[in-house]
């Protein structure tokens, strides 16, 4: 067992994978053999994911705010705090804030065999975003 009471550094959301502000909180990243990764996710408004997919899926938990989800080939969804959502693997998907609300979300995945827990796609556009 181990508790852990000193959290990690929070991290910027890479600009490559993301657009506007985004940080990353650990929550879990235990190692073989869980494949388990559990992240806290803060999206000021605006700010969203690149597309990308998950090799066994993903599961986001809204805990704060106002965001939106999108998958490939589907319209723009809004998701609120105490909703959850069931990303399938290898499912084309981005999420993020709304545009005038901050959102945070815990975002769990488990790690394909390579450690491989994303694959990124290209960036979320202004004219792909609802204003
Ligand atoms: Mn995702």
């Amino acid at each position: 067992m181990h508790i852990t009471r000193n959290r990690p550094d929070s991290l910027p959301g890479p600009a490559r994978n993301f657009t506007g502000t985004v940080w990353l909180d650990e929550i879990a990243d235990p190692g073989a053999p869980s494949r388990l990764v559990v992240m806290n996710v803060h999206f000021a408004p605006g700010a969203r994911t690149a597309w990308h997919r998950h090799p066994h899926g993903q599961v986001l938990h809204v805990t704060e705010g106002q965001g939106l989800v999108r998958r490939r080939g589907g319209p723009a969804e809004t998701v609120r705090s105490g909703d959850t959502v069931w990303i399938e693997p290898g499912e084309w998907h981005w999420h993020g804030a709304a545009p005038r609300s901050f959102m945070t979300h815990l975002a769990v995945v488990e790690a394909a065999d390579d450690g491989t827990t994303i694959d990124w796609a290209a960036p979320v556009g202004d004219d792909e975003y609802p204003a």
